[in-house]
């Protein structure tokens, strides 16, 4: 009997990291967290533990050339990269770029490319401290890796939820996935009629939302200012029900997620029925909204209340719960099964 050869689809994204990584060797205990969560975490010899993580955006897969300006698309990888640092509670402080280009990428190109890159790395303060340049037969690949630091008191895993903690989202969601969305319509009707110039007014908050998104630093140092450390937290790259799946898988525990107290935008709202989909299901399935998900005690109630871009969306229950969206009417929609998905346009892996 031969071999199976086995799709990837059969597995998908996170099983089949699973399955590659299950049996990587292992040697160091100063290692406290590998693979597994948005960072990986390293005792060092100063008193912060070292934070290590990266990302890898590909043409096409990541995005689109025709309507994500270069500068764009710099500036978003590296915050997409300093936001896995700020889910761990963590300081960005250097990053490496790896970057493989087409002969269609002229000098200038690129050097719009970096514009993005150091514009973030003004604004976060983060130091560019390596990387490597490869020719590609097929398109950008662009990879970049953060490396920050946190004090072990503060730091922040996936599988810290404890019972009966709240569940808090910053900012709003759903903002980025209908930018995408626009866009991507634009591009279809652009393909079809080149003459016809797109008009983006009065959504001009949700393409900024898709191509600039920000990591939550502001809303971590207000926490920090109100003596606030989550229990467990992680940021939205995936959309928030794959993200509290991974609080809950990782803390073994269930959750409650109240519809109603879910933060979305009015233009995300409009927007959203404008392409025939509930404001909740982008706000809930769509991705890359760089947000961050955190749970904490009940304790702290009263000083969440007082910081801005937090909303309580709902609370840590018993593993035997599950995890449900709890709707207006008292309806509970299972969020662990993979079900709701089928509500939104077919989305690429990430
Ligand atoms: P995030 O969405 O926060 O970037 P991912 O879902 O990409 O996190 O990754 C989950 C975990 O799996 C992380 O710890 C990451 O470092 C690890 N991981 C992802 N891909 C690989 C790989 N090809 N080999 C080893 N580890 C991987
Ligand atoms: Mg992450």
């Amino acid at each position: 009997m031969g071999k199976k050869i086995t799709p990837i689809s059969e597995l998908g994204e996170f099983k089949l990291i699973e399955k590659l990584t299950s049996n990587a060797p292992k040697y160091y205990s100063e290692i406290i967290m590998g693979i597994g969560d948005d960072a990986a975490v390293i005792k060092s010899t100063s008193e912060n533990y070292l934070l290590i993580t990266t990302d890898l955006l590909t043409e096409g897969i990541h995005f689109n050339l025709v309507y994500t300006p270069l500068k764009h698309l710099g500036y978003k990888a590296v915050a997409v990269n300093l936001s896995d640092i700020a889910a761990m509670n963590g300081t960005p402080k250097y990053i490496t770029v790896s970057l493989a280009v087409s002969s269609k990428f002229s000098v200038e190109a690129l050097e719009q490319l970096y514009e993005g890159i150091y514009a973030a790395c003004k604004k976060y303060k983060v130091e560019l401290i390596g990387g490597d340049t490869s020719s590609s037969l097929t398109g950008m690949t662009l990879s970049i890796t953060a490396i920050g630091e946190v004090h072990p008191h503060k730091i922040c895993y996936r599988n810290g939820a404890k019972l009966n903690d709240l569940v808090c989202v910053t900012g709003n969601l759903g903002a980025s996935y209908l930018g995408l969305q626009l866009l991507e319509r634009e591009y279809r009707l652009f393909k079809d009629s080149p003459e016809i110039q797109p008009d983006f007014s009065t959504k001009e908050y949700l393409l900024e939302r898709q191509l600039k998104p920000e990591p939550r630093f502001d809303v971590l140092k207000a926490l920090s200012d109100a003596n606030i450390t989550p229990n467990a937290m992680i940021d939205i790259s995936d959309g928030l029900s794959s993200e509290i799946n991974h609080i809950c898988k990782a803390s073994n525990k269930g959750a409650k997620i109240y519809a109603h107290k879910i933060p979305i935008d009015a233009v995300t709202a409009i927007t959203a029925e404008e392409f025939n989909m509930s404001p909740e299901t982008a706000a809930i399935h769509g991705g890359e909204d760089y947000e961050l998900l955190f749970t904490t005690s009940l304790d702290n109630l009263n000083k969440l209340l007082n910081i801005p871009s937090v909303s309580i969306i709902g609370k840590i229950t018993d593993p035997s719960e599950g995890i449900h969206l709890v709707l207006n009417e008292g309806n509970e929609i299972d969020l662990s099964s993979k079900g709701w998905d089928a509500f939104l346009p077919k989305k690429e892996e990430t």
